[in-house]
């Protein structure tokens, strides 16, 4: 027979790869006695409510948490202040708020400002994703295998953060708790400078002269095919992952600047010997990653390094 569900009640804000993921495996896994949905678009509700990812929805996120034990966000970051501010009035006490932004100091600022002292805020982010969107783009395996975080401010309800380790390690995850600056900073290095350099090399390339365009696109080999796929990323998520954590990324950047400038002079003054000594530390750190079985992916991700699938997140 299988475990009784963790909560009785769950809300999701937000169905697209990430709520509807969440969705799939928690009725796989019996985690929620009742899922409600809210979303933003009488479409997207129509879609999860057809896929059957909800007992019920609504498109007031206020009206989706009455009750609730669990409250989820799954809607980009940008969302987030006016989410915690429509929402906090209509909360149980004792409820759980929880999320799946890709950036976690700023949730305190922003889904957490409103919020009421006797309700538990547990920031999370599964390091698993894709570059599709929407409700369709979900499947329960996404987050197997697959790194969870959690970033609670210290003090946080004990029982509430174990609470939803819980649900993460029902849905296939290793779950592991982490200070939010620190998550931030090394998310600024696995994801979100790869990502930008995706999305630079892909826009590089579209500028190119139309001939040289086709060629590119014609020819592409499997290193800018995986870029193109990191760059086909959601907009409004990316941009939202920018604008949050703006200090971290400009401060890889920086360290990312100078590394390929000293290889940039390398290559100019024909110093084959820092090239060669420099990619074989690099190939190191690709072993590691196998060794951390990090590349052993369900499915394309968009929250991690670029991979042998592709990687997003
Ligand atoms: P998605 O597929 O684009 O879905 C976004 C969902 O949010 C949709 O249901 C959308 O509803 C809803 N939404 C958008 N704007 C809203 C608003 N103003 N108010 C209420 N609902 C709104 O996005 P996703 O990829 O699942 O990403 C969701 C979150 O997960 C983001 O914070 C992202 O940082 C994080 N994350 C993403 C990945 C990834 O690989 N994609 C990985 C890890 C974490 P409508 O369709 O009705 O507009």
């Amino acid at each position: 027979m299988s475990e009784a569900p963790l909560f009785d009640k769950v809300a999701l804000i937000g169905i697209g790869l990430i709520g509807s993921s969440l969705a799939r495996v928690m009725r796989a896994e019996n985690l929620a006695g009742e899922i409600i949905v809210a979303t933003r678009s009488a479409d997207t509700l129509a879609r999860a409510v057809e896929l059957g990812l909800c007992d019920r929805g609504t498109l007031d996120a206020a009206d989706a948490v009455k009750d609730a034990d669990l409250i989820i966000a799954c809607t980009p970051m940008g969302t987030y202040a006016d989410i915690g501010a429509h929402i906090a009035p209509f909360l149980k006490p004792g409820a759980i708020v929880s999320d799946v932004g890709s950036v976690k100091a700023p949730v305190f600022e922003t889904l957490g400002k409103a919020l009421p002292d006797n309700v538990h805020l547990v920031p999370g982010h599964p390091i698993a994703g894709t570059e599709h969107s929407g409700p369709d783009a979900g499947f329960p395996e996404l987050f197997k295998n697959r790194w969870l975080l959690l970033t609670p401010a210290e003090g946080t309800d004990a029982d509430a953060v174990q609470k939803v380790t819980d649900l993460w390690t029902r849905a296939g995850a290793m779950v592991e708790v982490m200070d939010a600056h620190h998550h931030d900073q090394v998310l600024a290095i696995t994801s979100h400078l790869p990502h930008l350099i995706a999305f630079t090399i892909v826009g590089t390339a579209t500028d190119l002269g139309d001939d040289l365009k086709q060629e590119v696109i014609k020819f592409s080999a499997s290193g800018f095919r995986d870029f193109t796929r990191i760059a086909a990323s959601d907009p409004t998520m990316w941009r939202d992952v920018f604008m949050t954590n703006k200090d971290a990324v400009l401060e890889v950047l920086g360290r990312f600047d100078e590394d390929l400038t000293e290889l940039k002079r390398a290559i100019r003054k024909g110093d084959g010997d820092k090239l060669f000594d420099h990619f074989t530390r690099t190939r190191a750190i690709r072993r590691g990653v196998i060794d951390a079985r990090q590349d052993d992916l369900p499915a394309p991700t968009v929250d991690s390094l670029p991979g042998p699938y592709q990687d997003n997140d």
